[in-house]
C-alpha cells in the first residue's frame, strides 16, 4: 500500500470569471516512508492537490486514497491520516502555542490523556514559548508552530506546502533538519515547492507537475540525471 495514491484526479474551479482546470488527471503514488517532492511552478496545481487530500477542496473527478483510506468512502479516516502545514503563517494572534495545540487536538478528537502538547512543542523548539501569545512569535517560530499543529493527531503522512516561503536560511536549515528527523522516524513526508534545490536537498522521490498534469515522477537521482 502507498501513503497516498490518486487516479485521474481532476479539479475544475468554476467562478464568475469562468472555469479553470487546476488538476487535469493526476495519477500519483507516494510510497510509505518516503520523502516525496511535489515540484512545479506557481499555479501548477500543487496546493489544489494537497487540499483535496486534506479534505479542504472537493475534487471534480477521479479517486484518491490516503493511507489506504478512500477520501470518498472513508473521509474521516482519510483526513485523520494526514497533517498539513499550510503555506500561510496565519495563526490566531491571541492564542498561545499550548492553547492552539489543545484546540487542534480537540478538533481531531484526541483524548486528553493522549495529548502530547508539551512533547510536541519541545520537539519543534517552542517549549519555552508555550504560554506566549502567537502574535509575539517570529516567522520561523510560527512556521514551527504550524508544523506542531499538523502533528497533534500523530498522522502517518505530513504534508508541507511551500514550507520555506519567506523563511530565512538559518530557520530553513533547522526546519529541514526537524522534518528529516521525522522522516527518519517513519513519517511519510510530502513537500511542495517551486525550488528544485529544495526538492533536491530533501526528497528521495520527485514528481513534477505543470498545468495540472504530472510530467515526471521518478527517484531523485534518475530525475536529476535527466535534467
Ligand atoms: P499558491 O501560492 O499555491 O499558488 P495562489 O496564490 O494561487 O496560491 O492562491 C492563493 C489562494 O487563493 C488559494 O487558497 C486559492 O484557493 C485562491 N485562488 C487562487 N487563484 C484563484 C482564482 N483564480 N480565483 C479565486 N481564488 C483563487
Ligand atoms: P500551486 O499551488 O501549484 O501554485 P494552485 O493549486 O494554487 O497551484 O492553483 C492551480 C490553478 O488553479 C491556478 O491557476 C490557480 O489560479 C487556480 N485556482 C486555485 N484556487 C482557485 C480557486 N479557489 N478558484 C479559482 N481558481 C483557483
Amino acid at each position: 500500500d502507498n501513503a497516498i495514491e490518486t487516479r485521474d484526479l481532476r479539479k475544475v474551479y468554476r467562478g464568475r470569471r469562468g472555469t479553470k482546470v487546476a488538476l487535469d488527471g493526476v495519477s500519483l503514488a507516494v510510497p510509505r516512508g518516503s520523502f516525496f517532492g511535489l515540484l512545479g511552478p506557481n499555479g501548477a496545481g500543487k496546493s489544489t492537490f494537497i487540499n483535496i487530500l486534506a479534505g479542504l477542496v472537493i475534487k471534480s473527478g477521479g479517486q484518491a486514497c490516503v493511507w489506504g483510506r478512500d477520501i470518498d468512502r472513508a473521509p474521516r479516516e482519510a483526513k485523520a491520516a494526514i497533517g498539513v502545514v499550510p503555506q500561510e503563517l496565519n495563526l490566531d494572534p491571541f492564542f498561545t502555542p499550548r492553547e492552539l495545540l489543545e484546540v487542534q487536538a480537540g478538533m481531531y478528537g484526541v483524548p486528553k490523556a493522549e495529548r502530547r502538547t508539551m512533547e510536541i512543542l519541545e520537539a519543534v523548539g517552542l517549549a519555552d514559548k508555550a504560554e506566549a501569545y502567537a502574535r509575539t512569535l517570529s516567522g520561523g517560530m510560527r512556521r514551527r508552530l504550524l508544523v506542531a499543529k499538523a502533528m497533534v493527531h500523530n498522522p502517518p503522512v505530513l504534508v508541507l506546502d511551500e514550507p520555506t516561503a519567506g523563511v530565512d536560511i538559518e530557520l530553513r536549515q533547522s526546519l529541514w533538519a526537524y522534518v528529516k528527523q521525522l522522516n527518519a522516524a517513519g513519517t511519510t513526508i510530502v513537500l511542495t515547492t517551486h525550488y528544485l534545490e529544495e526538492a533536491e536537498e530533501l526528497c528521495d522521490r520527485i514528481a513534477i507537475i505543470n498545468h495540472g498534469r504530472v510530467v515526471a515522477c521518478e527517484d531523485k537521482r534518475t530525475l536529476l540525471g535527466r535534467l
